[in-house]
């Protein structure tokens, strides 16, 4: 069993903690907050018992809990680095949502942490597990679509209340392109199966009044992969019904809408629709990070702080591409 405390109960913690219930090898044994109340019902609803529940504080001490093996970081972008480091220095695993962190340095200093205390790092990738997309993966690798050209990846949708932590700078790091657009940033990377060399990106903002300085609303990029293919993808917090992967082939195409919301997943080929049954994703990701963590077995696509890193450095190279109107080339 993997026994798993979440830091930070908000509204992506309730979905995981309701799909940990199905798991068949994890089990959440810790409970991290800032308020009492919640630590109190969560506590009691999952069965976490008062001395394995933490406050911002002293969360440092769930080093002394033989009961935890992994702190699952599911707060804003912001406090994602110093919540890992702490979490690594109790030389607990870190498991932490996207994205990893707010730009590349601050994932490169979470990696060093937690190479330096032993533990392994971990970024929540639900669609890395999900299996409509891995399908797709497999087919890919299996020549099923021949030389790949072409990824358009639509990320988006219209945020509501502007006073949540997701329209301020300081704790979201940007706006939609840290938030929604890094699924089009990953899943130009799964899908392509390559990783990409340039970047170019535009910004529009269609409502400034809204988007203060600092919060993308929207951002058209396009990354280029060293086999000659493109990739053209928006971001954007300004559009409804915007969540859509296309990948083309020389012998065959992918589709999928919806492509990362929490499903179920449409998918269809060249070769027709995919008829694959939805599980939860965020239950399928867990028991795969199990399975990674306990038994050292790998996802098809890594989820590693590597992989996190990856993204944070191509967010870094868009946002500079939007500054610059330049053309970014990419190490990665
Ligand atoms: P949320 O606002 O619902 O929850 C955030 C939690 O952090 C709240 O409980 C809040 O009290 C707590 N918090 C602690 N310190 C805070 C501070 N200084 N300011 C504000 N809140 C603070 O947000 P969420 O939707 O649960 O997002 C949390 C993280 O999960 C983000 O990094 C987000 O990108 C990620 N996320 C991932 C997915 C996914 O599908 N993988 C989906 C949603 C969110």
């Amino acid at each position: 069993m993997l026994r798993v405390a979440l830091l930070g109960l908000g509204g992506y913690a309730k979905r995981v903690a309701e799909a940990i219930k199905d798991c068949k090898r994890v089990k959440i044994t810790g409970l991290i907050s800032g308020t009492p109340d919640k630590l109190k019902s969560w506590g009691s609803l999952y069965g976490v018992p008062e001395n394995s529940r933490y406050n911002y504080e002293n969360f440092d001490r769930v080093g002394d809990n033989p009961d935890i093996d992994a702190v699952y970081i599911i707060t804003p972008n912001a406090l994602h680095k110093e919540q890992a480091i702490r979490v690594a220095r109790a030389k607990k695993h870190v498991i932490c949502e996207k994205p990893m962190a707010l730009n590349a340095k601050e994932g490169e200093e979470m990696i060093a942490a937690c190479k330096a205390a032993g533990v392994q790092l971990l970024v929540g990738y639900r669609l890395h597990f999900e299996n409509k997309t891995t399908a797709i993966i497999r087919m890919r690798q299996e020549g099923e679509f021949g030389r790949i050209r072409f990824f358009q990846g639509l990320s988006g949708f219209k945020i509501g209340d502007p006073s949540q932590w997701r329209m301020q700078k300081k704790l979201a790091g940007g706006g939609a392109l840290m938030d929604i657009g890094i699924y089009a940033v990953n899943g130009a990377r799964y899908m392509v199966g390559e990783e990409p060399i340039w970047v170019t990106a535009q910004e529009t903002k269609t409502d400034p009044e809204r988007f203060k300085e600092g919060v993308d609303e929207t951002i058209q990029f396009q990354l280029g992969f060293p086999g000659g293919a493109v990739a053209s993808c928006l971001s954007t917090y300004n559009m409804s019904y915007l969540d859509r992967f296309f990948l083309n082939g020389e012998k065959g195409f992918a589709e999928m809408q919806p492509s990362t919301g929490y499903g179920p997943l449409k998918a269809r080929t060249h070769k027709g629709e995919l008829d694959i049954p939805h599980v939860t994703h965020q239950t399928l990701q867990m028991d795969g990070m199990a399975a990674l963590l306990l038994d050292g077995k790998k996802p098809l696509v890594p989820v590693d702080g590597e992989e996190g890193l990856k993204d944070l450095k191509i967010l870094d190279a868009i946002y500079a591409a939007c500054a610059s109107g330049k053309k970014q080339m990419l190490k990665l």
